[in-house]
Formats: C-alpha cells, sequence, structure tokens
C-alpha cells in the first residue's frame, strides 16, 4: 500500500466543500455519472479510430446502491485510469486563491464546481470515504484501488478487476443517508440524466404481478440516449417532437408550435423550444425550459440565457458554450451569453414568420392561444416586435384573423374620421358588448376583438406605431354616430336650461356609488336610436385597465370608473319627458331658474372684472351671501326635478335599461327593476 498527500494549497479541502457547497448536494451524482459517460465516450472514440482495438461488449454505466454495506456505486467500462493517470487527475488540484471564491459563490456549487474542476470531489459533500477502483483500457494495465477518507491523505492498493473500467465507490455518511434510497436516486437520476448519451442503468425494470411489484430481469435504464433535441431536423417528424415534449413534461396539453435549434456558428446550441397550451396564466412558468450542458442537465433557470419573454415557452437548450460555471449576474453581463440570446430571439421569429407562410391556416387555429406570447415579445423587446409586425394576427368579431397590413387595407377608407385618422374599432368581451358591435356593424364598421391579458398594452404598442394616423376605440367608447366622427353630426337644440333639468333629472336615477361617476351628456342623434346610452371614455378606462395589469399608472387606478350617460334628445320619449316635466314641474322650477338668473346678474355686476380678493370687504360679502342663495335655488330645483324623476316610470325604466346593458345593474336596484317592468306590463 502507498500513502500520498492531494496536492492542495489549503490545508484541508474537505471541509471547505462540505461547508461552503450546503445548497447542491444532490449534484454529485451528476458529476459522478458524467465522468463515467465521459470516460465511455472516449473509449468509443479511441476505437473508432483505430487506437483502441479490444471488444467493446456493453458499455452502460451501472448506479448500485448497497443500504447495508452503506455505499452507492457508479461502475463504467470506459477508459479507466492507470495509476499514473490518478495521480494526474485525481491528486494534484490547482486550488489557489479558493477562500476568496468560495465565499463568493458558496450558493452556486455549479460555479465552485466548474471553477476548481472539482467534478470528482463533490461526491465528499456527501460521503466520509471514496473509492476509485480501475483499469486502465491500455494493453497490460494493472488495477488499482484509490482510497481517501475526507483528509488530505490518500492510499493506493493493488486490486483484483476483471474488467476494463471504472468503480467509484461512495460511502455515504451518516447525515446524506436518503442517497442511499432508491426513490431518492431515481428521482436524482431523472432529474439530471435523463437525456445522457450512454445508457445509465439502476436496478431492474418492475413489473405487476398479482397485485404486487415483482423485479423483471431487465435492467432500469433510466436516459433516453438520443433524445430529439440532438437528432436532425430532416429525420423528425412533428409527432416526434410532440412525443419528446411529453417525455419533458408528461402530464402537459399538446404543444402548440416547437422550434428546433440547431447551431454550430458562431458558437454551439441545440435544443427544442416549444409554445405551450396555457390553460390559465397561472400555469405560465410551470414546465420550465431546461439547460443542458451535452446532454447533461444543468438547471432549469435561464433567465439571462433565453430573452425574457421566451422564458414562457417549455423545452431544451443544450450548449457546451454557455459559460455554466461562473455566477447568473456575470452570465448577464456575458457578451457571448447576449449573443445566443439574440440568435434565439432570430431564430423565434424566422420560425414563427416560416409558420406564418406554410401553415397560415394552423397558426389562425393556434393563434387565440399562441397570442399572448407573440404580444409579450413585441412589448418588451424591439427587435421581435420589429419582425413580429409582418406575422402578428389581428381577429374580429367574425372570427377572421387579418395581418396589421391587410386589416388597415380593409377598415382605411371607411372607418376614417373627419381628421383624416383611421379609427379601429375593438371590443373586449363580444357577449358584454353585443349590441354596441351589432350597432358598429350595422354601420359597416369592422369590430376586433381584443381580450387577452396584453391587449390593452398591445394596442397602445399598435397606435405608438402606427404615429397619429390612427387610434383604438372600444365600441362603448361613444355613441355608434360618434365613434367615427365623420362632421356631419347634428347639434343639440335644447336650451341650457332644458338640459339642466334633464340632467338633475337623470342624475338623481344614477347610482350612488363611490367606484362610479357618470356625467349626463346631450346628442341630436337619429330618433330611431336609442334614447339613452350609456358610454365609456376611451381615454380614462385604457389607463384603469393599464394600471391593472401592471402598466405603471397607479394614480388612474385608484380613480372612479367614469361613464357618459348619453341622451339622445332626438327620441320621443325625451322629448316627452321634458314636456311632462314642464307641465309638471314648470310652475315651481321655473320662477327659480328667473332668480337664479338674475342673481347671477346682479354677482357679475358686483365683482365687474375684478378677481376675487381685490374685491371690498363688503361686496366679498355680498358676493357670498348671492352665491349661497343662487345654491339654495339651485338645490331647490334639483329637489323639484328628482321628485318628479322619483314618480316617472319612464326615467326610471329608461336609467335601468341602460344601465343593465352595460352590466351595472346589480342588486337591490336590479330587483327593483324587474318588479317595475312586472306591474308596467
Ligand atoms: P473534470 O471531469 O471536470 O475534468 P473531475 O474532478 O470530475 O474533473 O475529474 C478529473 C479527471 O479524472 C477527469 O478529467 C478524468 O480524466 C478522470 N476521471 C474521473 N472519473 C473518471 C472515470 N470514471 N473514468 C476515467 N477517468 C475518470
Amino acid at each position: 500500500m502507498q500513502k500520498g498527500n492531494i496536492g492542495v494549497t489549503t490545508n484541508d479541502i474537505f471541509p471547505i466543500i462540505k461547508k461552503f457547497l450546503y445548497s447542491d448536494h444532490e449534484i454529485f451524482l451528476r458529476e459522478i455519472v458524467s465522468n463515467a459517460v465521459d470516460a465511455t465516450q472516449k473509449l468509443k472514440t479511441l476505437a473508432s479510430v483505430g487506437e483502441y482495438k479490444g471488444e467493446i461488449g456493453d458499455l452502460k454505466v451501472e448506479v448500485k446502491a448497497d443500504s447495508k454495506a452503506g455505499t452507492l456505486t457508479i461502475s463504467d467500462r470506459g477508459i479507466g485510469m492507470t495509476q499514473e493517470e490518478i495521480d494526474k487527475y485525481i491528486n494534484r488540484i490547482a486550488f489557489s486563491g479558493a477562500e476568496d471564491f468560495l465565499e463568493k459563490y458558496k450558493n452556486d456549487a455549479n460555479a465552485i464546481i466548474g471553477h476548481f474542476g472539482l467534478g470528482f470531489y463533490s461526491s465528499f459533500m456527501v460521503s466520509k470515504k471514496v473509492e476509485i477502483i480501475t483499469k486502465s483500457f491500455k494493453e497490460g494495465s494493472k488495477a488499482v484501488k484509490w482510497s481517501c477518507d475526507g483528509s488530505p491523505e490518500y492510499t493506493f492498493e493493488d486490486v483484483e478487476k476483471a474488467d476494463r473500467g471504472t468503480d467509484i465507490v461512495l460511502y455515504i455518511d451518516d447525515e446524506n443517508k436518503d442517497f442511499l434510497e432508491e426513490h431518492k436516486i431515481n428521482e436524482l437520476l431523472t432529474k439530471y440524466c435523463k437525456f445522457l448519451p450512454v445508457p445509465i442503468t439502476f436496478g431492474k425494470k418492475k413489473d405487476w404481478k398479482d397485485g404486487k411489484e415483482v423485479e423483471t430481469d431487465q435492467d432500469n435504464v433510466i436516459n433516453n440516449t438520443q433524445p430529439a433535441w440532438t437528432r436532425k431536423p430532416v429525420d423528425l417528424k412533428p409527432e416526434d417532437y410532440k412525443s419528446f415534449y411529453h417525455e419533458l413534461y408528461p402530464y402537459s396539453e399538446d404543444p402548440l408550435f416547437y422550434i428546433h435549434l440547431n447551431v454550430d456558428y458562431p458558437f454551439n446550441l441545440t435544443g427544442i423550444l416549444y409554445f405551450p397550451k396555457l390553460k390559465n396564466n397561472f400555469e405560465i412558468q410551470k414546465n420550465k425550459i431546461q439547460l443542458y450542458c451535452n446532454q447533461v442537465y444543468v438547471t432549469d433557470s435561464v433567465e439571462g440565457i433565453v430573452p425574457e419573454f421566451l422564458t414562457l415557452l417549455h423545452g431544451v437548450i443544450d450548449s457546451p458554450d454557455i459559460p455554466l460555471n461562473v455566477s447568473r449576474s456575470y452570465l448577464q453581463s456575458d457578451s457571448n451569453v447576449k449573443k445566443i440570446s439574440n440568435h434565439i430571439t432570430k431564430k423565434v421569429a424566422d420560425r414563427l414568420e416560416e409558420i406564418f407562410k406554410t401553415q397560415r391556416s394552423e397558426l389562425e387555429s393556434k393563434w387565440d392561444d399562441l397570442k399572448i406570447f407573440i404580444e409579450y415579445g413585441m412589448l418588451s423587446d424591439d427587435k421581435f416586435s420589429e419582425r413580429a409586425e409582418k406575422f402578428v394576427l389581428l381577429k374580429n368579431a367574425d372570427d377572421k384573423y387579418f395581418t396589421i397590413d391587410e386589416y388597415e387595407k380593409l377598415i382605411s377608407e371607411n372607418q376614417k374620421d373627419k381628421d383624416g385618422k383611421v379609427v379601429y374599432l375593438y371590443a373586449t368581451n363580444t357577449e358584454d358588448q353585443h349590441q354596441y358591435i351589432q350597432a358598429a356593424k350595422d354601420k359597416g364598421y369592422d369590430v376586433l376583438v381584443m381580450d387577452g391579458t396584453l391587449d390593452i398594452h398591445f394596442i397602445s404598442k399598435l397606435e405608438q406605431k402606427m404615429e397619429g394616423k390612427a387610434r383604438f376605440t372600444r365600441v362603448d367608447a361613444d355613441v355608434i354616430d360618434k365613434l367615427i366622427q365623420k362632421g356631419n353630426e347634428k347639434m343639440v337644440t335644447l336650451t341650457t336650461d332644458q338640459q339642466n333639468a334633464l340632467t338633475s333629472i337623470f342624475s338623481s336615477k344614477l347610482p350612488n356609488d363611490s367606484k362610479m361617476n357618470f356625467i349626463v351628456t346631450y346628442e341630436n342623434l337619429d330618433a330611431n336610436s336609442q334614447p339613452v346610452y350609456i358610454t365609456q371614455n376611451e381615454f380614462m378606462r385604457r389607463m384603469k385597465e393599464m394600471s391593472a395589469t401592471g402598466g405603471g399608472m397607479g394614480f388612474y387606478g385608484n380613480m372612479p370608473d367614469s361613464y357618459n350617460l348619453v341622451v339622445n334628445t332626438a327620441h320621443p320619449l325625451i322629448e316627452k319627458i321634458l314636456k311632462d316635466e314642464e307641465a309638471q314641474c314648470g310652475e315651481k322650477v321655473n320662477p327659480l331658474t328667473s332668480s337664479v338668473a338674475e342673481m347671477e346678474k346682479k354677482r357679475t355686476d358686483l365683482k365687474g372684472d375684478k378677481k376675487e380678493s381685490d374685491l371690498a370687504e363688503a361686496i366679498k360679502d355680498e358676493v357670498k351671501d348671492l352665491d349661497n342663495k343662487i345654491n339654495d335655488a339651485k338645490n331647490q330645483q334639483k329637489e323639484i326635478l328628482a321628485g318628479y324623476a322619483k314618480d316617472s316610470k319612464e326615467v326610471s325604466q329608461l336609467v335601468d335599461l341602460a344601465l343593465l346593458s352595460n352590466n351595472l345593474l346589480k342588486g337591490e336596484a336590479l330587483s327593483n327593476f324587474i318588479k317595475r317592468s312586472m306591474s308596467m306590463l
């Protein structure tokens, strides 16, 4: 037996390994198994170039757990090592400046292991002793056993070993006994080794027999050695991509589309990305993109490597050129990584454009599900947006799909307003806004459906792009005749007094709710149009919606919803209400109106064109007194008119119907409406 000390400058690396690598203990298995795979691949390469002429045989890597002995053994039939090679590759490890580095990256085992080439030594995170029993493929080699118990001291011994290759025997320490449990090992192998290029076996396959689980004599192979992304796109059919998706994410719905990445210059990158079908927004982050390095699983946090908006996708990326052994923050500033990220964006855009060109109907059929990804991309990535403008689709209320250009052509003549702006009409809910959509269609307009989570932001983006030549307006933002103003609208002929009276009447019947704000306005519409409409100002509504979905407009988010109650002065019912009101209330209201007018005149005369603060004290008091009296008179009028409104079934019915068609009539108000309607039958 020979003894020696592991060549490290720091006195004892093992406490450091154990102390600092607490976060990711489980990756030891990935490191040991991938070393075994590397050794196997090397043997294959040597054989293929004729440097190894012996038999190759079964090249599987075997993982065995022995709970009695407390050992986990990983065996390969790769190139093995001679004693000199162990000396060179295992005993001497460069370890300068270790403490600083370790302190900095103590939570990032990947970085530490990569930085120091410590793959093999990660086994000491979970072992009290490790043995290497190995025999080189070189002719005449003797088998040797290296053993180390976690101190810098190791021993060498001659052993008998029939076969070429290496057994790594880990004596699992007491705190890590769970790594000897079958289900745990299975879980780790599945996580890290699922797509390694050499078969990895762990025990025997199990079968159900007479209601019991029994072992078969077939090896339990963990991995698929030729996952789809490593194969050539020409050799794969759409079904292959689909079944690979289910291999990655067993219980998921079929994906919408896939993108096979296959780059070898200026960096190596392969992979398959999928646009998933999301059931709802909460599911977005569930199946993450997995990052591999030569088929070894590394991580599922790909932020920084994949552009932000594409982290919503699912699938696999494999690249030996992504510097995995550095910290996340470094990754994000690395220029190669930026290139990779840009390249992925470009590839995704290429593929979508290809689908658009060659499979448009398929794209349309999946568009409603795909839309969120494209819109998110366009909103967050200018380069992608430029590309996507060609294939992003707009859907109208008849379920027809158009590109931006196609749609512009469709509406640019008919939906131009008097200032030459093209007005894009849209609905956010085809059920709730049905009557508005219908009114727009009856007028020969087209209506888009914008019911997606990001649509409100996307609309703003499109408006910006159209540079003031167009604007978007929801179908219920105004009465139909004014949605697209052509300059031939009729003027309202009611006097201000008449309008004031009607405003008092209708206001008294509107909901008293701090979350809603109503303004009564007047339009001289067609006599056949409805007598009363509710519309919602486009600007205010949109600002509120944007703040609700995180557009950073908190100010608007706290404002009440603001609605217009539009009164159609040409409608016979409105004319009737006005007449009735004058007949019933005129005697009381008209004198008040005259006295208000008188007082207002007096007030103006008193003040002249002076500012409030420049008035003499006595005048100030008089003005104040007048103000109070004017107010009183107006309030009296309001009360009288509200009293009229209270008894007028027509007024109540009109307001309630308008509220009802906007989903705003709720609770007691709704019950009252139903009762009143019954009584009127
Ligand atoms: P790395 O794999 O990053 O080089 P490791 O510490 O994991 O670092 O391994 C050091 C070296 O030991 C490897 O490069 C390889 O030469 C040798 N080695 C480790 N495991 C095996 C094995 N199972 N068979 C043959 N050689 C091995």
